[in-house]
């Protein structure tokens, strides 16, 4: 008889559709270690995450526990230098959450402090003003968990300090976008406060690979300068690998019918959206480039989070359809992104540079032309563009161009997709995703350090 496990881990996720998912699958690989997960969030978010759990096995759901808080009404906690703009409604349940998932998620900590001989809470990096008031319980560990690149992560933090520490050697990127220019003032207080609750973790844990960031994730280390600390590179935490679902959404059929590496994928994200007029360019574009896509293009998307709350109408040139159809394919739900990206005759994806895409796109061999918005999405197109080399840059963030031309989008596209440069991409693209997927099966180097992480929290 197998003897009932003595560690439990607490999941703290921040309430972000990417970042949500990203710690469900963590849940998932740590379930398949015999450790139960206790999922903490509001309701509404929780509801979001179960929606995901469509096809995983007994085993593990039945040890993954939600614990879903109710949280109270929405007031604004910050000073609103301008009264006349509104405060972006898209952000609301995220300050909630750090305000009050701190005290129903200590209350749980404690509960489980008294039942297991040790608790380890795993909080989303953008999450830490959890850990304030469980820090006290002596049989608890808090693990930050960081849902970004390394990459991204190491140079924000870097250039905050005046000396500039560590060589960083001639390949290195000139310039790396902070994430201060990419981000409104109310989500930089947000991250601030965030900041400042930071220091108590025992580790940090990073849905990356060290196959592809590794020199980051060690740069990141030496900046924190506390060798007590445990840094585990095991991503990338969402599956990569792809089942044969072949034929069930009717753009994967599309694609049964097309030419190897001959599509693009072109899709933003699940919060980022454009301008009716920026729509209607990459409608040109991609009509001028000659090149087969798939594009998803959603009625539902609420426009950019941190711009517009506006719906927009997503109306494309006059005759659109029509001219594109047998070369083109507009999604307009939700679109099997992985399933897209693992088809053979996917070659490219034109992404927002959001890290989930970033990740699932080089873990499986697809080059990227880099249309990044902001947040970590303009840093995460330097590495993919500058660092891997598996990528071109479609808008360039630095000029803050208004209008992406379809110009700029029909060169950008051929480049990627039909040019010498872009077939060398795909090959660097190719051995880099073969590499990634290596190394989250047994004996690779992300498994290894899961492996060293659940033997780290459960030693005696
Ligand atoms: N996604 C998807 N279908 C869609 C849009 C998005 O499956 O139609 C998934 C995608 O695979 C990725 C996530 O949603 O895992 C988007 O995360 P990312 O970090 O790239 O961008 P965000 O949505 O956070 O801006």
């Amino acid at each position: 008889q197998i003897a009932p496990p003595t560690v439990a881990v607490v999941m703290v996720p921040f309430p972000a559709q990417g970042h949500l998912n990203q710690l469900l699958q963590l849940s998932h690989l740590i379930t398949s270690y015999g450790l139960p997960v206790h999922f903490a969030g509001s309701s509404s978010h929780n509801r979001q995450a179960k929606l995901r759990l469509h096809g995983w096995g007994s085993q593990s759901l039945s040890k993954i526990h939600f614990h879903d808080f109710q949280l109270p009404p929405y007031t604004n906690p910050l000073p609103n230098p301008d009264p006349s703009i509104p405060f972006p409604t898209h952000l609301q349940p995220l300050f909630n959450a750090s305000l009050h998932l701190r005290q129903p998620v200590s209350q749980l900590l404690e509960q489980l402090s008294c039942k297991f001989r040790r608790v380890i809470m795993i909080h989303d990096a953008l999450l830490a003003s959890v850990v304030q008031d469980a820090k006290i319980l002596s049989n608890t560990e808090s693990y930050v968990f960081v849902p970004i690149s390394a990459f991204t992560t190491f140079f924000n933090a870097w250039s905050r300090f005046p000396e500039k520490p560590f060589l960083i050697d001639s390949e290195s990127p000139k310039c790396v976008p902070s994430m201060d220019e990419c981000l409104p003032f109310e989500f930089l207080h947000f991250l601030a406060n965030q900041k400042k609750c930071l220091g108590f973790e025992s580790g940090w844990l990073y849905n990356t690979s060290r196959v592809i960031e590794g020199r980051y994730v060690e740069l990141f280390e030496k900046l924190l300068i506390c060798p007590e600390k445990k840094h585990f590179a095991i991503g990338p935490v969402n599956s990569v690998e792809m089942e044969n679902k072949n034929g069930k959404h009717i753009c994967l059929e599309w694609l049964n019918k097309q030419q190897k590496d001959s599509v693009i994928y072109i899709s933003f994200g699940s919060t980022t959206s454009m301008t009716d007029d920026q729509i209607t360019e990459l409608a040109l574009g991609l009509e001028k480039s000659q090149q087969k896509f798939i594009w998803v293009l959603r009625k539902a998307d609420t426009g950019d989070v941190f711009t517009s709350a506006e719906v927009r109408k997503d109306q494309l040139p006059e005759g659109y359809d029509e001219r594109v159809k047998n070369r083109g394919m507009v999604v307009r739900d939700w679109a099997p992104q992985l399933e897209i990206l693992g088809h053979p005759a996917t070659g490219g994806f034109m992404s927002h540079c959001g890290w989930n895409s970033c990740m699932e796109s080089i873990s499986l061999g697809v080059p990227i032309a880099a249309w990044p918005m902001h947040s970590d999405q303009p840093s995460n197109a330097v590495l993919v563009t500058e660092v891997l080399k598996v990528g071109v840059l479609v808008r360039d963030w630095t000029q803050h161009a208004e209008l992406v031309s379809s110009k700029t989008i029909d060169s950008a596209l051929r480049r990627l997709m039909a040019s010498a440069e872009g077939k060398e991409m795909r090959k660097r693209a190719t051995e880099l995703g073969d590499a990634v997927r290596a190394s989250v099966v047994e004996g690779g180097a992300s498994r290894l350090e899961m492996d060293a992480f659940i033997s780290h929290i459960t030693r005696k």
